[in-house]
């Protein structure tokens, strides 16, 4: 089932999860051992994340290096379609520009019809690790705008080279994301808003924004949204710390503020257990607030990880 149909026939707000592969060579059951304590809150759809090729550089002796391209997390639409089929929840597999051809994601999107899966988060992905920006394949995409118009364009049997009348459509719904502490490129937010808004006029019917931990950022960017057109459906991301590492990690890697009565209450932890704790309790606290003014859908970064969101949930449903 579709994602828009699943938030159109809501009673209330729903819920959602978003898993990233195993590193290579790791199996499966990670991702069991992810999903199954989840189980409980009846997840509506699990988003499953896109990893592009990393430049890595192996010594291979006498002060050589050689540069070798390795996909580090392969297996996103394998594991959609096993999510699907073990435990008959809808999935929704990333999809992005970097390193995609259009023919590549042509080949893809057919992939995921044959499949049955009926969703796709179109991204642009960021750039690869060592270059300076977000380089396009050279018959692949800029921007997320442009991966929509291709997959609605499939939506409406349009192929890439093919003339045919009686092409068969696919029927995928299109997610796209968005920032409400805005994308680090954007001039601003007005511009990466304006942006936004073509992403939605090219076929995305709903969003999923970035982790925040200020829920007054969420609320303030739907309704600048609001005022510039953007009528659907935006689900707020959230994602629970749970370690001292994040503390510094995730404002730097995702360009986000932490409020300053969290950031105090982190200050005082000195062990792992401790900012789990508080992170924990500050997910509880965003995650009420969020429900109680009617959002359509809490959508977890679980990062394979669900201890932390199972006792927010716990303590919410
Ligand atoms: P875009 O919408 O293309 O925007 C990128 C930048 O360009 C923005 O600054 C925007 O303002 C600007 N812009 C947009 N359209 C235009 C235009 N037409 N002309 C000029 N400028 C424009 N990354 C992964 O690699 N794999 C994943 O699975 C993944 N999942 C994600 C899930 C969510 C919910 C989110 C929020 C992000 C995810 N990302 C993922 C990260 C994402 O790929 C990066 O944030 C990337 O830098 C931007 O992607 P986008 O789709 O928002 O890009």
């Amino acid at each position: 089932m579709k994602v828009i149909d699943h938030l159109r026939q809501a009673k209330g707000t729903l819920l959602s999860f978003e898993l990233l592969p195993p590193l290579k060579g790791k199996d499966i059951r990670s991702i069991y051992a992810a999903i199954d304590p989840l189980l409980e809150f009846k997840p509506s759809f699990i988003n499953v994340t896109y990893h592009r090729e990393e430049v890595v550089y192996k010594e291979r002796g006498h002060g050589l290096l050689q540069k070798i391209r390795v996909r580090k997390r392969p297996g996103t639409v394998g594991i959609c379609a096993m999510i699907k089929a073990k435990y008959n929840i809808d999935t929704v597999p990333h999809l992005i520009c970097g390193g995609f051809s259009k023919e590549d994601t042509e080949d893809a999107l057919i992939e995921l019809n044959f499949l049955g899966i009926d969703n796709v988060l179109a991204l642009r992905g960021d750039a690869t690790k060592g270059e300076a920006q977000f380089i396009p394949e050279r018959d692949g995409h800029a921007h997320a705008e442009d991966l929509i118009r291709q997959i609605a364009g499939l939506n409406r049997g349009k192929y890439l080279h093919e003339e045919e009348e009686e092409a068969a459509p696919t029927d995928l719904c299109v997610g796209a994301a968005c920032y409400p502490e805005k994308h680090p490129e954007a001039l601003n937010l007005s511009t990466d808003i304006a942006y936004l808004k073509r992403k939605v006029d090219a076929g995305a019917e709903y969003l999923v924004t970035q982790m925040f931990f200020d829920n007054t950022k969420y609320f303030e960017f739907v309704d600048r949204c609001r005022a510039e057109g953007i009528t659907v459906p935006i689900i707020p991301g959230m994602k629970p710390l749970t370690t001292r590492k994040h503390i510094a990690f995730i404002p730097k890697t995702f360009h986000l503020d932490l409020p300053v009565a969290f950031s105090n209450e982190l200050a005082k932890c000195r062990t792992d257990e401790e900012v789990k704790q508080v992170g924990i309790e500050w997910g509880i606290t965003q995650a009420r607030e969020l429900t109680a003014r009617g959002v359509p859908c809490l959508h977890f970064y679980t990062m394979g990880r669900s201890e932390a969101v199972q006792a927010i949930l716990r303590a919410v449903r």
